[in-house]
């Protein structure tokens, strides 16, 4: 097998990083994670790509140094507890832009396990596109304003 070769500073990079909550157990994170993804499909991973949040605090040296070099760093979060930008601000970086859904998009959150047992549906049943929409606009929005 190939050894990995690890990124290193000066080695060439994503121009911005996201970092969403992706919370699976409501609607708010998932749909987090899916306007992060539909941002990157638009805009194409030379401009941005999403960041690995778990690795943030583990101090993992190449998403640390990817991070670092990263013109923007856009924090997005489901709800108010704000997982994302708690975690990216814990380990020393200044978000340049911190994004909420319920906040700025006006979503309401979901909490799933309310259904179980009662009428739950299939995950995607769960998340609005018209929300991964605007959320994935305001994401885009952030990226590309000067
Ligand atoms: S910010 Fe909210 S939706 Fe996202 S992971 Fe945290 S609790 Fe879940």
């Amino acid at each position: 097998m190939a050894e990995e070769k690890h990124w290193q500073e000066g080695m060439k990079t994503h121009e911005n990083i996201i970092f969403s909550c992706f919370g699976g157990l409501s609607n708010t994170g998932i749909t987090s994670a899916l306007a992060c993804l539909e941002v990157v499909k638009e805009l194409g991973l030379e401009k941005v790509a999403i960041g690995c949040l778990g690795a943030i605090p583990l101090n993992v040296a190449p998403v640390i140094g990817k991070t670092k070099a990263a013109k923007k760093v856009i924090t997005v979060d489901g709800c108010p507890f704000e997982c994302a930008k708690k975690t990216v601000e814990q380990s020393g970086f200044t978000p340049t832009k911190s994004i909420v859904l319920v906040r700025d998009i006006g979503m309401k959150k979901k909490a799933l396990h309310e259904d179980i047992g009662e009428n739950i549906k299939g995950v995607m049943e769960y998340v609005s596109q018209d929300d991964v929409k605007k959320a994935k606009e305001l994401i885009v929005k952030a990226i590309l304003e000067e």
